[in-house]
């Protein structure tokens, strides 16, 4: 579906990216989300603007003068150096929400003239909506691999049907399934994110048994279990202050984590809640791991001791 767009209003978004992305260059595409209408995010009602490609060839140069010959060019945001400044020239992260819905053949231009400026380039990294993946074909996705945009990050949230309408993710489980198998073919690793929490006390065990069937069929590389934080002003925060929507205890949040675990099935799939959203950090690699996960979890939930547990004021987004 093509979608409008706006270069000329495009203003450089804040640095926000996933946990594993911390040493790469952040090189915006996009800023906004093209799927706005998800009612837990930050990033809800934002509008989705698109970088000029020339703008993004530019930052591309300036950022291949300073890491090949130290030459600052003119007119260039101080972000660009200050981040090149830490940077080792290997990893690239496409901003924005999903910068995966920028225009394919300008996608491409970037992606290209990212490989021609930047010779050690190794990795390229971009949070990609099921919908966006959907979008492309088998043979496209695998043109953006050669290009060495081969890590999607994905956020699956829930594969319960009911859950995902409720928050307007504006995607059904099996689609979710049908773009993780796509991005598979094309061989790009899939690092999926899921919400605990997110079905509310009520639908709690549904929500934890559809994720792990859905996370289990798309069996992907990479599994981060957030923890739901109900950001102000976002339509879920209203549900909450109104008493339609109930979340669930911070040990509840172990609990899900447990049974989704439990019932998830994996080829080899490095599954953690590293995420600063959540109540407890575990990883491990699955099937392997799984007991030691499982009887770590166990403990914690049979102390219920809340010291135990990363205090409120330390969690993050
Ligand atoms: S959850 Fe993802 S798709 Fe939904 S609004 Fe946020 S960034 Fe966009």
């Amino acid at each position: 579906m093509p979608m409008r767009e706006k270069a000329e209003e495009f203003e450089r978004p804040g640095i926000f990216r996933p946990p594993s992305e911390r040493e790469s260059y952040f090189l915006p595409l996009t800023s906004g989300c093209s799927n706005n209408t998800c009612t837990f995010c930050g990033f809800y009602g934002t509008k989705l603007r698109m970088r000029d490609v020339r703008e993004v060839k530019r930052e591309i140069d300036a950022l291949s003068m300073y890491m090949g010959h130290g030459v600052r060019l003119p007119n260039i945001d101080d972000i660009v150096y200050a981040v090149a400044q830490r940077w080792d020239g290997r990893r690239v992260f496409l901003q924005d929400g999903d910068a995966l819905v920028y225009p394919y053949q300008r996608l491409v231009e970037a992606l290209k003239y990212l490989n021609e400026k930047l010779p050690n380039l190794e990795r390229v990294g971009s949070y990609a909506t099921p919908q966006d993946i959907l979008r492309r074909s088998v043979e496209e996705l695998k043109e953006l691999k050669k290009l060495k945009l081969s890590i999607f990050y994905t956020g699956i949230e829930s594969g319960d049907d009911e859950v995902l309408q409720r928050v307007g993710k504006g995607v059904s489980s099996r689609q979710a399934v049908e773009a993780g198998r796509k991005a598979e073919q094309a061989g790009i690793t899939l690092s999926l994110t899921v919400i605990l929490g997110l079905g509310g006390v009520e639908g709690s065990r549904k929500h934890v048994l559809e994720t792990a069937r859905v996370l289990s069929e798309i069996d992907p590389e990479y599994v981060g279990a957030l923890t739901l934080t109900l950001v102000p002003g976002t339509p879920l925060w209203h549900e909450w202050q109104q008493g339609s929507f109930h979340p669930i205890s911070p040990f509840e949040s172990l609990e899900e984590l447990k049974l989704m675990t439990e019932n998830s099935s994996f080829t080899d799939c490095f599954f953690s809640s590293m995420h600063a959203s959540n109540y407890l950090s575990i990883r491990g690699t699955l099937p392997r791991d799984k007991q030691r996960m499982t009887a770590e979890l166990e403990r914690v939930l049979k102390k219920r001791d809340p010291e135990l547990l990363r205090p409120e004021f330390l969690r993050g987004l």
